[in-house]
């Protein structure tokens, strides 16, 4: 396939040793990472994370290999459930705690743009869902995925807020140098979650270092606040969280309906989220959850190819815990 910018994008195999981890295994290291295996599991994780700690959520539902027309409209079919059951839970005593959703567009086509497709089928899809959740309440942030995605997605974004689905939200990886020029062509006003990024991407359009990745995060966090963006700082790296919410926020004069911390769900960061939410700042967990594990595992495996270290913390927090 090729890339916006004419690069042949080859999806990387999985690493062979990751390959041969049996399903078990992979649920076992991924399992403090996902709240369970249907939307009630997921709604009642995330009412029990607002109820005790004070955390808001985004849902999101792990789908990979989505490859006919019926697991598409499964997977709709699932998200305006969730849109629903947000909305209407009475554990969500206001519109502004009930989780918001975080769909990508790959999970609604059998085309995908980073195999060789057009990701045909998938704005129309991701459409429906996010103009339901518009009617029921609840804000959608369109997660980011590959390069070859950046444009189709920022452009759907674009679209949907030109047809005044303004509740809708985007993703920015600052790995990718082109990232600067979209952050100036973003709708009015829209929501940003800011993120180093985490798809492997050629040294050519993207930074291979991550410190570097997190002191764009500060940098451009500063610049959306100056063009109005309400800015999602998603990174579980305490010294940057810390950077954003004690130098950049005071520095853009910026009040605490304007911004928000955001980490993964089962990332261990509890003594800084509580610090967070007792000191006033939004902190939201991103909270995947799967329909029956098939699909899951699929996707769980590709997160523990991308962050095999991922393996060693759970083993280190459970000796922690024992
Ligand atoms: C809410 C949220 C939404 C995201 N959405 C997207 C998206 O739409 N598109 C995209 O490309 N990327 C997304 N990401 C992933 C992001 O791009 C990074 O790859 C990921 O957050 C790891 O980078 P970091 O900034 O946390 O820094 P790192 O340096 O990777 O992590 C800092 C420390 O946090 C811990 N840590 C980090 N990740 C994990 C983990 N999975 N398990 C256990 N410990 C961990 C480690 O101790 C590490 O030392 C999202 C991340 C978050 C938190």
């Amino acid at each position: 396939m090729h890339s916006a910018c004419g690069a042949r994008i080859i999806r990387a195999p999985l690493k062979p040793y990751i390959r041969l981890i049996p399903p078990c295994l992979v649920r076992f290291f991924a399992r403090p990472y996902v709240a369970g295996d249907s939307l009630a599991k997921a709604i009642d994780t995330a009412a029990d994370l607002f109820a005790r700690r004070g955390l808001l959520t985004t849902l999101d539902l792990l789908a990979e290999g989505i490859d006919t027309p019926e697991a598409v409209r499964a997977n709709v079919d699932a998200y305006l459930a969730m849109a629903e059951a947000a909305s209407t839970d009475p554990r969500f005593p206001r519109p502004e705690v009930r989780p918001t959703l975080s769909l990508k567009l790959s999970s609604y086509t059998t085309e995908p743009r980073d195999r060789g497709g057009d990701g045909r089928g998938s704005r129309e899809a991701a459409r429906r869902i996010c103009a339901a959740a518009h009617e029921w309440g609840i804000g959608v942030t369109v997660d980011m995925e590959s390069s070859a995605w950046t444009d189709f997605t920022l452009d759907f974004v674009r679209e949907l807020h030109r047809d005044g689905l303004r509740d809708v939200g985007c993703v920015l990886q600052t790995r990718l140098h082109r990232t600067e020029r979209d952050l100036e062509q973003l709708p009015e006003g829209c929501r940003v979650r800011l993120v180093i990024g985490i798809y492997q991407e050629p040294e050519s359009i993207a930074l291979r270092d991550k410190t570097a990745m997190k002191e764009r995060m500060l940098a451009y966090a500063a610049r959306l606040f100056a063009r109005g963006h309400y800015v999602e700082f998603a990174t579980h790296d305490e010294a940057y969280v810390r950077r954003f919410v004690d130098d950049v926020v005071p520095s853009a004069g910026i009040g605490p309906d304007r911004y928000e911390v955001q980490m993964l769900y089962g990332v261990p960061r509890q003594a800084l989220l509580s610090e967070l939410t007792a000191r006033g700042v939004r902190a939201r967990l991103y909270v995947p959850f799967a329909q029956g594990w098939g699909m899951a595992i699929a996707y769980l495996r590709r997160r523990l190819d991308e962050y095999p270290a991922m393996m060693g913390l759970v083993l280190k927090n459970l000796v922690r815990r024992s």
